[in-house]
C-alpha cells in the first residue's frame, strides 16, 4: 500500500534526518529502489517527473505498476509515490491515477497565481489524504526542458505558500538540478535559515541532491530539510555500469545479451547509490 509522505517527513524533521526521493524511469529502477529501501528498513519516496510518466505510458501505468510491485515484493516500509515538478494538469491526472503524493511546481507563475493554484490543490489533497509539495523560487539547472536560474527563494513568499497548508516546501537555496558546475559556490545556508525561521516546523525539500558535498547535506538537514531529491546520480551510476558491461564485451559472451543480464549491473549500481544516500541522509532503520 502506498502512503502519503506526511507522516514519514514529520518523523524525519523531528528525528533530524531526511527521506530520499529517488526518481524512477522504468521497472528496473523501481524494483532496485524498493528492494534497497526494504533491505535497509528505510522509508522511501519514488519520484516521477511528467516526462518519466509519459515515457512509462502514463501515470496510471506507473501507479498500478508500483502498487503491484509493493505487493508482490512484500514491501512493508512506507512508500510514497510522488509526482515531481508537476504542472496543475499533471497534478490532477496523478491524483486520479492513484499517486499518494503530489508536487505542484507553480514557481514559474507570479506568486499570486502560485498561491491560488496551490490553495486549490491543498483542498483536494487534504480531502483525499495525499501529501502536497509546493515550490517557491525556481531551482536552477534543467528539468524536463525547463531551465531555471538557480535563484534563492524569498522567505516571505515561502511563508505565504507554507501557510496554505502544504505538507512540504521546496525552496531554492542555490541548489540546481543535474551535475553541479566546478565553480558552484555552494548552498546558501543563510537563506535556508531565514526560510526556516518564517515557516517553522514545515518539512523543507532539497532538490538537486546529486553532487552536493556530504557536509552541506548534513547542515541542510540540521536546518530543517527533511526530504532530499536524487535523480541524476542514479542515472549516472546506471549508465556507467551498463557501459562497463558492454565495453568488457559481456553482452557477446554466452547469453549476456539477455536484458535480464544486460541491465543487472546497472540495477546493482542504482542500489548502491540509493544505499549510500540513505546512509548519508540518516533514514536507515527509520521505517
Ligand atoms: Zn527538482
Amino acid at each position: 500500500m502506498l502512503v502519503s509522505a506526511k507522516e514519514m517527513l514529520t518523523k524525519a524533521r523531528e528525528g533530524k534526518y531526511a527521506v530520499g526521493q529517488f526518481n524512477i524511469n522504468n521497472l528496473e529502477w523501481t524494483k532496485a529502489i524498493l528492494q534497497t529501501a526494504q533491505e535497509l528498513n528505510s522509508p522511501v519516496i519514488l519520484g516521477v517527473s511528467e516526462g518519466a510518466g509519459k515515457y512509462m505510458c502514463g501515470f496510471k501505468t506507473v501507479a498500478d505498476m508500483v502498487k503491484a510491485m509493493v505487493e508482490e515484493l512484500k514491501i512493508t516500509v512506507p512508500v510514497a509515490l510522488h509526482l515531481d515538478h508537476g504542472s496543475y494538469e499533471g497534478a490532477k491526472k496523478c491524483i486520479e491515477a492513484g499517486f499518494s503524493s503530489i508536487m505542484f511546481d507553480g514557481s514559474h507563475y507570479a506568486i499570486e497565481e502560485n498561491i491560488e493554484k496551490t490553495k486549490e490543490l491543498v483542498e483536494t489533497c487534504n480531502k483525499l489524504g495525499l501529501s502536497l509539495e509546493a515550490e517557491v523560487g525556481s531551482i536552477g539547472g534543467e528539468e524536463d526542458g525547463v531551465v531555471g536560474l538557480g535563484e534563492c527563494a524569498d522567505p516571505a513568499e515561502c511563508k505565504m505558500i507554507a501557510d496554505l497548508g502544504v505538507t512540504m516546501l521546496a525552496a531554492g537555496i542555490g541548489n540546481i538540478h543535474g551535475k553541479y558546475p566546478a565553480n558552484w559556490p555552494g548552498l546558501r545556508f543563510d537563506v535556508l535559515a531565514s526560510i526556516k525561521e518564517k515557516v517553522g516546523d514545515m518539512p523543507l525539500v532539497l532538490h538537486g541532491g546529486t553532487g552536493i558535498p556530504a557536509e552541506m547535506i548534513k547542515e541542510a538537514i540540521s536546518l530543517g530539510v527533511a526530504k532530499i531529491n536524487v535523480n541524476t546520480e542514479c542515472q549516472l551510476a546506471f549508465a556507467e555500469a551498463t557501459r562497463k558491461y558492454i565495453e568488457a564485451g559481456k553482452d557477446l559472451e554466452g547469453k549476456g545479451f539477455d536484458p535480464r543480464k544486460l541491465l543487472a549491473p546497472g540495477a546493482e549500481a542504482i542500489k548502491a547509490t540509493v544505499k549510500e544516500k540513505m546512509e548519508l541522509f540518516g533514514s536507515i532503520n527509520k521505517a
